[in-house]
């Protein structure tokens, strides 16, 4: 039987080497060619997507190309709940085999759906990440996500049953009863909220559980929360593992869209063999530079059920594409920073903004708006103040500072892990 393969010189198997090893030149060509199948099965699909297709002038895959791709429209979870709960299908409904979703506002959820298709692609992903904290088959893995509606639970179970291992479905509660499953199975994998692993942790302390002392655990895959770099070193601490990042969202698969590698422990993956993934300015839209926090949207071009064309997450994060000694060439994510409704602080005054898109009011200068930047040395927050800025007055949103803004000197990815603190601009503050 495989264990766990955790072994720094020996980086643990890919589950799909193939594809998340994939040489960055061929990369573009598989892309290309999805997005284009995905936008031929829209315009087939017709309905929503469609329409603003042919708005956008395009009315054939054939006609876009991955360049192409910024000036396509977009969609959001304002559409979904529109169609609610199966308008914006592209199979019929009886091709749906699962729904899942996330709790919305006003007791309506977001509800997605899934062709048997689907769920293949979701498990691989899901397997991807396990296999990327050192999993493999037999390997234990003790899922203490959700079940239900809520994709974590049932995403990373399937994910586990994929990749050969041996999946404990506890759920997530009774904490009594996790210690004690933990204690006799002795995984080596714990999968749940970092939080609920911070308390799970406390508990098993409580028991006399450590490491070295009953516990086998080696990497937690945590995620469905923001979660800090403290946090993290927790964590790390009460349960003698490395904890990992994992991130997703129900509209476009659960979690398994990213994940973090054990290697290096240093930002997510993103599974862009499937899901395209752009940072976008969250007031103009416009692409942001690699290194630049920007709101994720991701064009999920193989799924079948509710194929979603630049869906515009409302997460921040940056990108970088620099080799992870890992060996996967998939570009990666930084921890999701904050949300859009946080991102503008405008005098001091946090102005919550309902969608990304949403025009600013006109008592609301773009001028006089933060915005995060990384600095030469590592992030910083937004705050823009005085003695740190480093935004030139050129630059949009800021106007005090010296030296240009770090995103256009190809910025360093931080070096201290993942230091980005919830909520990032909560004392952000404007220029004087
Ligand atoms: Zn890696």
């Amino acid at each position: 039987m495989l264990a766990m393969r955790f072994d720094k010189d020996a980086p643990p198997p890919m589950f799909e080497p193939e594809a998340e090893a994939l040489a960055a030149e061929e990369l573009p060509a598989l892309q290309t060619r999805r997005l284009r199948a995905m936008i031929g099965r829209l315009l087939a699909a017709g309905g929503l997507q469609a329409g603003r297709l042919r708005e956008a002038g395009v009315t054939s895959g054939a006609d876009v190309g991955l360049d192409d791709l910024a000036r396509l429209p977009t969609t959001s979870k304002q559409d979904l709940w529109d169609g609610y709960p199966f308008g914006l299908l592209a199979v019929p409904r009886d091709q749906v085999v699962a729904v899942h979703g996330s709790s919305g506002t006003g007791g309506r959820p977001t509800l997605v759906a899934y062709t048997k298709g689907d769920i293949a692609l979701w498990s691989r992903m899901c397997a991807r990440a396990l296999a990327a904290a050192g999993g493999g088959p037999g390997t234990i893995v003790h899922n203490a996500y959700g079940y239900g509606l809520f994709t974590g639970g049932l995403g990373i179970h399937q994910g586990a049953i994929e990749l050969g291992a041996t999946v404990v479905p506890v759920s997530g509660g009774m904490t009594a009863r996790q210690v004690t499953l933990i204690a006799d199975l002795r995984p080596e994998i714990l999968t749940c909220t970092p939080s609920y692993a911070i308390r799970l942790g406390e508990a098993l302390a409580e028991a006399g559980l450590t490491k070295g002392s009953g516990l086998a655990l080696k990497a937690g895959v945590f995620g469905a929360e923001p979660w800090t770099q403290e946090m993290r070193v927790r964590i790390n601490e009460l349960l003698g593992i490395t904890a990992l990042d994992i991130y997703g969202l129900s509209e476009v698969i659960g979690p398994g869209v990213a994940s973090e590698c054990i290697v290096a422990a240093d930002g997510l993956h993103v599974n862009e063999d499937h899901f395209l993934v752009e940072t976008l300015d969250p007031l103009t839209g416009q692409p942001v530079p690699e290194g630049t926090p920007g709101e994720l949207t991701f064009s999920t071009v193989t799924k079948e059920a509710l194929p979603l064309l630049r869906y515009r997450s409302g997460d921040i994060a940056a990108l970088r594409s620099d080799p992870c000694p890992c060996g996967r060439t998939l570009v990666r994510m930084s921890k999701v920073m904050g949300r859009i409704d946080d991102m503008l602080v405008i005098r001091g005054v946090n102005r919550r903004m309902a969608r990304a898109r949403a025009p600013m009011t006109s008592s609301v200068p773009r001028s006089k708006t933060a915005s995060a930047r990384p600095s030469a040395s590592g992030w910083r927050s937004p705050s823009c103040r005085q003695a740190r800025c480093r935004v030139p007055r050129s630059a949009r949103r800021c106007g005090c500072g010296a030296g240009l803004p770090a995103s256009r000197r190809s910025p360093a990815w931080p070096a201290d892990g993942t230091r980005v603190i919830m909520p990032f601009l909560a004392d952000a503050t404007v220029c004087p």
